[in-house]
């Protein structure tokens, strides 16, 4: 019986987990469960799976949730409730399903509590990649891909030697824009950035496919999961979203992984990693799939993919920046108060100006998390 605690239980990646639990029956146990302010549905879940413990961050959700299960199951509140469980180490594997920035500093607990994680929250290594390697290498807990791309890769890793890897090469779907006239993007509209054409996800993701920044952070994701350069991860778009990513070896052989897209398929696997264990979704039928079609990534319509790979070579504090500038421009974006192209020009002036130091802290990543925010409300 594996034990399970998801960070960010109430949203979609967190549902999805539970999901895969009840496939897997058996052979996990939730013992906590986090969310935001989900107040109903948290509850929902806890009594369903009776965990050890919940956390919840918003205070005012927290009264609500510790009236209603206080007597039976131990209710923690705010940030610090979230870091706690997120640092107790009486479990086998932590899902980080937590939304951009947030994720970070629990990853980073988690893995200093020596528990291995399944990392969906890609910000994590984008913000902190050096000081969650340096961790890890104390505690000797191990962290496992949970974005498909990833997952992909380390599927086609399996029983490979990294010394053999030429290069990886990460799909995208290209997102809702990939056709769309590049002078109408100033008037894109929230509503047209969040439908996108193939992947049910929540919303900050969403706008970031819609912009291609997530790819970008998916490159640097890449380069602190497999230790790879800039050169050796390339992006091309398949708008199918078939084939979840690729890898080329020194004598030019190349492994894909497919599927239809379905985040379950990923999570399971980092739930039962090294087995693939039995589920009854939908299966893959290349027929109806039909043509598979690739293209190179358009860098004038998606300027956040040069932005994320300059700041891959940057280093030091920039990649942080780049995440936390993105991630308030998307929120600016999802309330309507700038257009959809003024994120890539806010990521890149908040990169630009920012107090760069070449080996941050915590502390100072906290620091200049503050200073991004305060960057970004700012702006007009
Ligand atoms: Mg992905």
């Amino acid at each position: 019986m594996k034990k399970i605690s998801i960070l960010g239980s109430t949203g979609s990646i967190g549902k999805s987990t539970l999901r895969v639990v009840d496939n897997l029956d058996s052979q996990c146990e939730i013992v906590y469960l986090t969310a935001n302010r989900n107040a109903e549905q948290l509850i929902k879940q806890a009594l369903k799976y009776q965990p050890k413990a919940v956390a919840i961050v918003d205070n005012d959700a927290g009264k609500t949730v510790a009236d209603t299960l206080g007597s039976s199951i131990e209710v923690l509140t705010g940030r610090a409730g979230l870091l706690e469980i997120a640092g107790r180490n009486d479990v086998d594997l932590v899902m980080n399903g937590l939304v951009g920035s947030a994720g970070m500093e629990p990853t980073l607990k988690v893995v200093e509590a020596g528990v291995d994680v399944a990392l969906s929250n890609k910000e994590s290594l984008v913000m902190a990649g050096s000081i969650i390697e340096t961790a890890k290498q104390q505690s000797g807990a191990s962290i496992f891909p949970v974005d498909s791309e990833h997952s992909a890769i380390w599927q086609c890793l399996a029983g490979e030697d990294l010394d053999d890897v030429r290069k990886i090469i990460l799909t995208g779907s290209g997102g809702p824009f990939r056709t769309r006239n590049v002078k109408t993007f100033k008037d894109i509209t929230p509503d047209e950035a969040l439908n996108h054409p193939n992947w049910d996800m929540g919303n900050k993701i969403t706008i970031d496919s819609a912009t291609m920044m997530n790819k970008g952070l998916e490159v640097i994701e890449a380069h602190w999961f497999f230790g790879l350069n800039a050169d050796e991860i390339d992006i091309v778009v398949h708008p199918q979203s078939i084939i979840h990513s690729m890898v080329e070896f020194a004598d030019r052989s190349v492994k894909a992984q497919l599927g239809v897209p379905d985040m379950k398929i990923p999570i399971q696997y980092a739930l039962t990693y090294p087995r693939h264990s039995s589920a009854e979704w939908e299966e893959l039928d290349l027929i109806k799939a039909g043509q598979l079609t690739f293209e190179a990534p358009d860098l004038e319509k998606f300027p956040c993919i040069q932005l994320a790979y300059d700041a891959m070579h940057a280093g030091g504090t920039t990649p942080a920046i780049l995440n936390v500038a993105n991630e308030q421009a998307v929120y600016r974006f999802l309330a309507g108060s700038i257009k959809f192209t003024d994120i890539p020009a806010i990521v890149k002036k908040a990169c630009a100006d920012h107090h760069y130091i070449p080996k941050p802290t915590l502390a100072d990543l906290k620091e200049l998390e503050l200073w991004a925010t305060d960057f970004v409300s700012a702006y007009n």
